[in-house]
């Protein structure tokens, strides 16, 4: 154990004065709002309760700033929760959390490295204690949306498998121990919307501060678009998600002045997708087009009736 402090002793309003609550559940600070940050920020600016758990500090990210990259271990890990903190404030969530505590369970590293044999890593976790430590949150929040990685992590991160692990073991207990969540997502995102940003991409790259484009290989979550059965605008609120993700500097370049492209430590454009995607994995929604509204559906049994938005 490390003696960081918690981010999140004191969240806003309690999770109960809200009808509508969503429970996000991420590998490491950035993921959130490289995935998420759009569709956190507008359901934080609805009034929804929305509740961020992340497993690790990130301690074995690499450090894109020449100044920064003296952090490593510990000393990263509390920088990256002052990123997190940040990131946060500009999506207006006020309710985030380390899985059992800061530095319960530590970074694993990229696929394949003796780090993922470290015993105090994620990846090492017993995946039922680690689900018991979320399901106690899930009781606690009583979420009626779930939103996490699927099977491969997105992309096959050893930290992205385990919260895929740790986050559906979690609702399975949860709903043992008086919270059954009605709905389950997975991160997604179409090949055609990819393969289309991508397009755009090569045509803008020359304006852009980056030498080189990635490919649609290297976005999580990427399926056929016929998997993906839930769509969320966050136009609204692009600057946010933009902000936040600006917010993780140590993990990610955005293009300034604001353009829908950033790059992680590897120094490869992608696109910046301010409308996010998921499939439905537990729940059920009416048949046809996809969804616009993750509590589409959601009933007055579970708190969330007469929430904005909701579909009809
Ligand atoms: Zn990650």
């Amino acid at each position: 154990m490390t003696e960081l402090p918690s981010p999140s002793s004191r969240p806003g309003d309690p999770p109960s004065r809200s009808a509508r609550r969503l429970l996000l559940v991420h590998a490491h600070p950035d993921d959130e709002s490289i995935n998420n940050g759009a569709t956190m920020a507008r359901y934080a600016a609805e009034g929804a309760h929305v509740t961020l758990v992340t497993c690790t500090l990130g301690e074995r990210g690499e450090v894109i700033p020449p100044e920064l990259a003296h952090l490593s271990g510990a000393a990263l890990g509390q920088h990256r929760m002052g990123e997190l903190a940040e990131a946060m404030r500009a999506l207006g969530v006020d309710d985030f959390r380390l899985l059992g505590g800061a530095g319960r369970y530590s970074d694993s590293g990229m696929t394949g490295l003796p780090d993922n044999d470290d015993p105090g890593c994620f990846w090492q976790a017993d995946v039922d204690r680690a689900a018991g430590l979320l399901a106690e949150v899930i009781v606690e929040v009583r979420p009626q949306v779930l939103v996490t990685y699927d099977d491969g992590g997105g992309y096959g991160h050893p930290d992205h498998i385990q919260a895929h692990r740790v986050a559906m073991r979690a609702v399975e207990l949860a709903a043992r121990d008086g919270w059954d969540i009605p709905k389950v997502y997975w991160n997604r995102v179409p090949r055609s919307v990819a393969e289309a940003a991508f397009a755009r991409l090569d045509d803008d790259l020359s304006g852009l501060p980056f030498d080189k484009a990635g490919e649609v290989g290297d976005v999580p979550g990427v399926v056929d678009d016929d998997l993906v059965t839930t769509e969320i605008d966050g136009t609204a609120h692009a600057a946010a998600k933009a902000a936040a993700m600006r917010a993780h500097a140590t993990q990610i370049t955005v293009a300034e002045p604001y353009a829908p492209y950033f790059a992680l430590s590897n120094e490869l454009a992608q696109p910046l997708f301010t409308t996010e995607y998921y499939e439905l994995v537990r729940g059920t929604r009416a048949p046809g087009s996809r969804e616009g509204d993750l509590f589409a559906g959601v009933g007055a049994e579970t708190g969330a009736e007469g929430g904005a938005g909701e579909a009809p």
